[in-house]
């Protein structure tokens, strides 16, 4: 039979299941794109955010957008324009690479 005390307990231990599977869905949701030039980390957008972030680099300007969860460079002063035909990123290693500007956006 369950005592009174065992019910306290049945009920935290629930408690904390539901607490830990709320912690790992916010989880999922806090990705960010980490821009990095040079492998230094110079801005960090979360996904589920919609914003803009120019990136100033010694090599040029990149602006990174997030919008709808998705990350794409939409403009970009490099010769190649690799960065800003490279589709959106969103799932956790996608990577955009700005290889005149020594610039990678990451998603982690
Ligand atoms: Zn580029």
């Amino acid at each position: 039979m369950l005592t009174r005390y065992d019910k306290i307990l049945a009920a935290a231990l629930s408690l904390l299941c539901i607490l830990s599977v709320g912690l790992f869905f916010t989880g999922e949701n806090q990705s960010k794109v980490i821009v990095t030039v040079d492998n230094k980390q110079v801005a960090a957008l979360p996904l589920n955010r919609d914003g803009e972030k120019v990136i100033t680099t010694p090599y040029g300007t990149n602006t990174v957008t997030v919008k709808d969860g998705k990350c794409t460079v939409t403009h970009t002063d490099c010769k190649n324009l690799i960065c800003q035909k490279t589709a959106a990123i969103s799932r956790y290693g996608e990577s955009i690479v700005c290889a005149p500007h020594h610039l990678v956006a990451e998603v982690r």
